[in-house]
């Protein structure tokens, strides 16, 4: 069982899953899991302990060895069954995300096909994880690349997508032969709970994968723990690059995704009607908590009118609500504390000259009055040297900023420290082709609000928003997850004197 109801009637507190089963944790202290749409607490997480940690690791380590040896064709056989798991329980799993996370059912459900592309994608290890080869790099020698898995691997994980995330990393991981340990996010920590309900059932090895619920503590333990051999971490820029740096001083490999701040050019010639449309769902979709949500849109030249009235319009029409509610188009933000936060952020705005053309603030939900929600906010006339233009607000609020030519938009874009997305809108082939060779991101939208990475590209954040060279999904997670060996090889005798 994923859980038990000890302490607080009705609050069930979360196991462990380590060495294939549930296990209770001894940590002193929990987390409170809270639906952010009734502020009503649905779970309690234990924060485990250095010593579980310890354990959880060694157990993996022994499966490691085992897995690494099972043929790779066999390996990706329970990945075939967890997609298939996974879909039979496609709207009980989106349930559980929108309960804990806020976003609706339809975002819910978007999320977890995006992760199962990922189950899709590493399943076509035995090709992917091919090496190479030549014959005769010097008369009778041949030289051999293998990639091998490289022990116990870790993903810690953040809150805004807790199914598609976890399925970033975790499928490449075990494919490839690696025992492979998830830290989800302590504020949506049922998702992966359900989530390995579902691996339990697919058929992998006991302690090929692995469930440590946590905070800081855990993700530090493992940081430190001399088996483990590699982390992945997505979350904000500020936690990316400490675990970049204390993962790189002990000797590991890391990714660390951080956060963002996307702005989208708007040209004259775009179809604005399209591009109001498709922002409105890049700036308030997932209620703007997207590390690809365009948080500041910069018109150039004649599309500021009429962009702006569109936006507005859209923005203010924007059903909000409980996320589990038909026809609800923007839930809550995550918790209340990010609901200050970000009020205080439109706040500042403000203060710093901005109009705020549709103002969220002070948002209230019939039947949900305790719930944290932001409405849709347009800040109008944002200054580009201010702090509201560089911080990542994360909540629905987009800047407007409006250029006099494209080359100004472009320097505007290339003055943040962010790189996570860049998008333009255009009817022209020649200025798509300029931006997308000249803005600094790594993720370039082409009438595009949200470019997300398909699972076999890679999600190629820059600047600030990635620590690390080989990112998620597809190959690069192959070679994240695995170490070449190299083989160079000489039978001197003659083949006919070998009988
Ligand atoms: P967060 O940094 O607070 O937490 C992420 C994870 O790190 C959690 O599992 C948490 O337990 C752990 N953590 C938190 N503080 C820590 C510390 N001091 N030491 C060690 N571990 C710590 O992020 P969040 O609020 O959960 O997620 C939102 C952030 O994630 C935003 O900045 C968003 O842009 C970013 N994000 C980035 C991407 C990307 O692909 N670049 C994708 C999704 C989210």
């Amino acid at each position: 069982m994923m859980a038990d109801i000890p302490a607080k009637p009705g609050i069930p507190r979360l196991h462990n899953f380590v060495s294939g089963s549930w296990q209770p944790s001894s940590a002193a202290q929990t987390n409170a899991v809270i639906n952010p749409a009734t502020a009503l607490t649905i779970a309690d997480v234990p924060l485990s302990t250095a010593g579980e940690v310890d354990a959880a690791v060694q157990a993996a380590h022994a499966a490691y060895r085992e897995w690494s040896e099972v043929a790779v064709g066999d390996r990706i056989q329970p990945l075939f069954r967890l997609k298939a798991l996974i879909e039979e329980h496609l709207d009980d799993l989106a349930r559980v995300i929108t309960e804990e996370c806020g976003k609706t059912l339809a975002e819910s459900v978007g999320e977890i096909r995006r992760g199962i592309e990922n189950i899709e994608v590493a399943s076509g290890i035995p090709m992917l994880m091919q090496g190479v080869n030549n014959e005769n790099i010097a008369r009778g020698i041949d030289e051999h690349m293998f990639r091998q898995p490289l022990g116990v691997v870790a993903a810690i994980t953040p809150f805004n997508f807790p199914a598609m995330i976890p399925l970033w990393f975790l499928p490449y991981g075990v494919a490839t032969g690696n025992a492979f340990i998830l830290k989800p996010s302590e504020r949506v920590p049922l998702t992966s709970a359900k989530l390995f309900e579902l691996i339990e059932r697919a058929g992998f090895p006991k302690g090929v994968l692995t469930l440590l619920h946590g905070g800081k503590d855990v993700v530090n333990a493992l940081l430190d723990h001399p088996q483990v051999r590699a982390l992945s971490f997505v979350g904000s820029t500020p936690v990316a690059r400490s675990i970049y740096e204390r993962g790189a001083k002990n000797g590991k490999r890391v990714q660390a995704q951080g956060g963002a701040k996307n702005p989208a050019v708007i040209l004259p010639d775009a179809d604005l009607e399209m591009a109001a449309t498709i922002l409105t769902d890049s700036a308030f979709g997932c209620a703007g908590q997207r590390c690809l949500a365009t948080s500041v849109a910069i018109t150039v030249g004649e599309a500021r009118g009429k962009f702006t009235e569109l936006m507005s319009d859209m923005a203010s029409s924007r059903r909000v609500g409980s996320g589990l509610e038909g026809g609800v188009q923007m839930g809550p933000v995550i918790n209340a504390q990010s609901k200050t936060r970000i009020e205080a952020l439109i706040a500042q705005g403000v203060q710093e000259g901005a109009k705020a053309i549709v103002d969220g603030r002070g948002q209230r939900v019939d039947g949900f009055e305790d719930g944290y929600f932001v409405g849709p906010t347009l800040l109008d006339e944002v200054n580009p040297g201010g702090e509201i233009a560089q911080t990542e607000i994360f909540g629905p609020v987009l800047s407007l900023m409006h250029a006099a030519t494209a080359e100004d938009a472009i320097r505007l874009v290339n003055e943040r420290k962010f790189g996570n997305q860049a998008s333009l809108f255009t009817g022209s082939g020649a200025a798509a082709r300029k931006f997308r060779h000249e803005a600094r991101a790594g993720n370039i939208g082409i009438n595009i609000g949200v470019a997300a990475p398909i699972a076999y590209f890679p999600f190629s954040g820059w600047g600030d928003s990635f620590f690390g060279d080989l990112h998620a999904q597809g190959r690069h997670g192959v070679e994240f997850y695995t170490e070449t060996k190299v083989v160079v090889e000489r039978w001197p005798r003659e083949w006919s004197r070998t009988f």
